[in-house]
């Protein structure tokens, strides 16, 4: 017989792949892609995958496998070779790349710890011996992790017999129990026991159609029997309710009805899978001349991958919807990419209407359970489950698709589409990119504000370019204005004096009298502000002591809701001290402002008015930031103030003013892309406004109104920023001509990480030359008691680039082998934002 091995991908940072034994028993069962288990260092299980079976028998002694996980490839061809380019590309290992692809639920593993199903049933006549015994001990210990288990029942091939478990909902991994069930219900409407034959049905139609008193309900009723396809379907009362689809019904009127009996209400838990079937065929969709245009262009496209530029509500959706149709139409999977899942929620409704159950979420928030989920639909061989259509951020590139067909990255600018932490650094949209070509697929990036680089490859030819320049339905542009901070600070103190000045109003009167005007006309505000906290700086007036942080180099920030000082790179708070611990002073000053300052202030000054904060510390919650934007969209909120979570693509009806409080921030941050960035998201936040009606109004605060950049945001000037960045960048040897590779060394001593870095950075310079900078000091230079020191490299556009990072690889690896360099820290970010 045969003897096979198997080479593996362990989900953990360590170099490439580990060779096992398969035992003769599995010989028929083994395939590539499949999860088996393995023991890993002295006695811990994982659940590895098959990269390669082969009959080499390596000339060292090698473990067999313990058991197999599944019958047939959890992950297949296309998605390994996805998985090993970021790998190589973004400089980490192929199980860094699993570790984050797999959703936890496929990586049970010693330590995983499990716990009984919150729905499990109870039933114990399916379970077997082992199953039982499981079951029993969980009872007695309610959450136990792979190797307790596995040493209280003393089986060793426990994994197959936890994994199938898991699948049956008998048992769950641990982070769904902090995660889930916190199930949200929604009033559903079923017609009363009394009506559901059609005969007393019709008999009721006839006495309310008689009087006109009555005829609310009869609209009610038949807006009722549409939704429920003719009774037989439950209706959520929200969209019963809902107005926007042209026909509003009354709300008394429903209360009436369910008060005869005629409907009755009934609480349902909402699965966050749930969804509705479609209402609209997407062929339907009027698309206007600009977009039209686009959509043509787009489908005939001869490059792989197109960029889309079209204004603010321009109506990209709409041209992405049209792709899309076809696509899915043709059978194949489309991957609708956004930088951020809080942006899900909007698309996901003009979505389903389209594509209902075929439109398929992929959320970081969802629960162990929802994931995998997710991920067996995406894989699913029968057409009625396979999801086509698949929405998510960045991490839904490692779902497994079967047929991709169309990628669409919406908001390609937004820099959320880089994870920084942990390894793969990647950028989701370059990724989403090398997907596509993967499969063959056409990528569409979307965009308001392109990023440079994409603006660039587009002038090249390298990728198709559309554009589109007006608003949907006529709408105009809100009008940028900016306002002079000087002259503002200039005009309190003539007006009230030099102390009054000095610690007046961030909110200059200008933009003061526009919000008063919005909040007359029952409109809304929203207004930016970069900076969380109260204050950003506390300073002894005397002795001009600051509180910094002791593990990180940063000055704590004042948070007033929780009267502490905060670090906002570890966490470390203390109490707000009353007295200068240096000098004894009482003399406190506060200085810059951060969004709590804002909101306060707001407050103050318009003390009708509904005042909201969103930033990370208002939207810790896990659901939070959908609650605090449905409460704005639905009315519930006169001004929203927060951090760049309000420039994001968010769709508001009512804004007809949005406040920049300190548009200079944005601009005088120390990177190459600060221009840029600042363009962008200064264009994105003015984009939130007039979107549905004329005459919104944007207005940037700043102490230097004649900057390039405010300039070209008050006249929409893309171009004209492009063109002078892309200037800059050449001369200064900046991406798109040049690409980037950072590299942080980190280590708790500063003179052990200054000779290693040192060291390192000779090295490099010996292979590289002056394409090496640094070592420096990053402008934070010890995070969480780690000292940092950071080497770019930049290589031309032609330059070998994978063979360099692999020799920078290694050369690290050769540091950390030195003496007393052990535990210095490597860190790459390659493409750096
Ligand atoms: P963008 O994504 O470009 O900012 P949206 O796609 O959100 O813009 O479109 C802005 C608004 O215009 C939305 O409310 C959308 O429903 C509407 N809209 C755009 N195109 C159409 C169309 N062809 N038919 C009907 N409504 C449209
Ligand atoms: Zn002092
Ligand atoms: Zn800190």
């Amino acid at each position: 017989m045969t003897t096979y091995f198997v080479d593996v991908i362990l989900p953990l940072h360590i170099h490439g792949t580990y060779t096992y034994r398969v035992p003769q028993e599995y010989n028929d069962a083994v395939k590539v892609g499949q999860r088996v288990v393995v023991q890993f260092g002295p006695k811990r299980l994982y659940s590895a995958l098959v990269r390669r079976v082969h009959e080499e028998v390596p000339h060292y002694r090698v473990k067999y496998i313990l058991s197999i996980l599944d019958a047939e490839p959890l992950v297949g061809e296309r998605q390994f070779r996805f998985w090993e380019w970021l790998a190589s590309y973004y400089m980490c290992y192929v199980g860094d790349v699993m570790a984050i692809a797999l959703p936890s639920a496929f990586r049970l593993a010693s330590e995983s710890s499990v716990s009984i199903h919150p729905e499990f049933t109870g039933e114990l006549s399916d379970l077997t011996d082992n199953e039982l015994r499981i079951v029993q001990l969980l009872t007695e210990h309610p959450v136990m992790t792979v190797e307790d288990i596995s040493r209280a029942i003393g089986v060793q091939k426990m994994m197959p017999v936890l994994n199938s478990m898991i699948e049956r909902n008998i048992i769950v991994m641990d982070e769904d129990l902090r995660q889930r069930f916190v199930p949200r219900t929604s009033a559903y409407l079923l017609l009363g026991e009394d009506y559901r034959e059609e005969g007393r049905l019709r008999e009721l139609f006839d006495t309310l159609e008689k009087k006109k008193s009555t005829q609310k309900q009869v609209d009610v009723l038949l807006k009722y029997m549409q939704l429920s396809q003719m009774g037989t379907q439950p209706v959520a009362r929200r969209t019963l309710l809902d107005t926007t689809d042209g026909h509003p019904v009354s709300e008394s009127a429903l209360r009436t009805l369910v008060r005869n009996g005629v409907l009755t209400i009934e609480e349902r838990v909402e699965s966050r899978l749930d969804h509705g079937q479609s209402t609209t065929n997407a062929d339907s969709i009027e698309l206007n001349e600009e977009q039209q245009a686009a959509y043509d262009y787009l489908r005939g496209c001869k490059q792989a991958v197109a960029l889309l530029h079209g204004v603010t509500s321009s109506g990209k959706t709409e041209v992405y919807t049209k792709l899309i149709n076809e696509v899915v139409k043709e059978g194949r999977q489309v991957l609708f990419l956004l930088p951020e899942i809080a942006l899900t929620a909007q698309i996901i409704n003009r979505l389903r209407k389209y594509f209902g159950d075929l439109v398929g979420v992929y959320h970081s928030r969802f629960s162990v359970s929802q994931r995998a989920e997710v991920w067996s639909r995406t894989q699913s061989a029968d057409p009625n489950q396979r999801y086509q259509v698949l929405l998510g951020a960045r991490s839904a590139l490692f779902l497994p698709f079967q047929d991709l067909g169309l990628v669409i990255v919406d908001e390609e600018h937004d820099n959320s589409y880089k994870q920084y932490d942990p390894a793969p650094r990647y950028n989701g949209r370059d990724a989403a990119i090398y997907l596509a070509h993967l499969w063959g697929a056409r990528t569409v990036l979307g965009s308001a504000t392109p990023s440079l680089e994409s603006y660039y490859n587009a002038q090249q030819g390298k990728y198709g370019f559309c554009e589109m320049k007006r608003r949907y339905g006529g709408l105009k542009m809100p009008e940028v204005l900016c306002a002079d901070m000087k002259e503002e600070a200039k005009r309190l103190r003539r007006e009230r004096g030099d102390r009054a000045a000095s610690g007046g109003t961030h909110i200059s009167q200008f933009l003061l009298e526009q919000i008063d005007l919005a909040l007359k006309n029952h409109e809304q505000v929203i207004l930016f502000q970069n900076r969380r906290g109260f204050s950003l700086r506390i300073e002894c007036d005397d002795c001009h002591w600051t509180p910094r942080c002791q593990h990180c180099d940063v000055s704590l920030v004042y948070h007033k809701a929780t009267g502490t000082l905060r670090c906002h790179y570890c966490g470390y708070s203390i109490p707000v001290p009353t007295e200068c611990p240096a000098c004894g002073s009482t003399h406190l000053r506060m200085t810059g402002v951060g969004t709590e300052r804002v909101e306060e202030d707001l407050q103050i000054l318009f003390p009708e008015a509904r005042v909201a904060r969103m930033d990370l510390d208002s939207t810790m919650g896990k659901y939070k930031y959908e609650e605090l934007l449905n409460d704005f969209s639905e009315g519930r909120i006169d001004i929203l103030v927060g951090t760049q979570m309000v420039t994001k693509g968010l769709d508001f009806e009512r804004v007809s003013v949005v406040g920049v409080v300190n548009a200079d921030n944005l601009i005088n941050y120390p990177n190459f892309r600060s221009y840029e960035r600042a363009y962008q998201q200064l264009t994105q936040v003015s984009g939130r406004a007039g979107r549905h009606g004329g005459g919104a109004k944007v207005f940037l605060q700043s102490y230097n109104p004649q900057h390039e950049v405010i300039e070209r945001v008050m006249k929409g000037d893309y171009r004209g920023m492009y063109l002078t960045q892309n200037e800059e960048r050449r001369v200064f040897r900046y991406p798109p001509y040049y690409r980037l590779v950072e590299v942080t060394l980190k280590h708790s001593d500063e003179a052990v990480l200054n000779a290693a870095a040192d060291w390192y950075a000779t090295q490099l310079r010996s292979a590289f030359g002056n394409r090496v900078m640094g070592p420096e000091y990053p402008l934070v230079s010890r995070v969480r008691g780690l000292y940092l020191k950071r080497i770019t490299l930049r290589f031309g556009k032609g330059e070998p680039v994978g063979e360099a990072k692999s020799l920078m690889m290694r050369m690290a690896d050769d540091m950390v082998k030195l003496e007393g360099w052990s535990r210095v820290t490597t860190v790459f970010d390659v493409d750096p934002m």
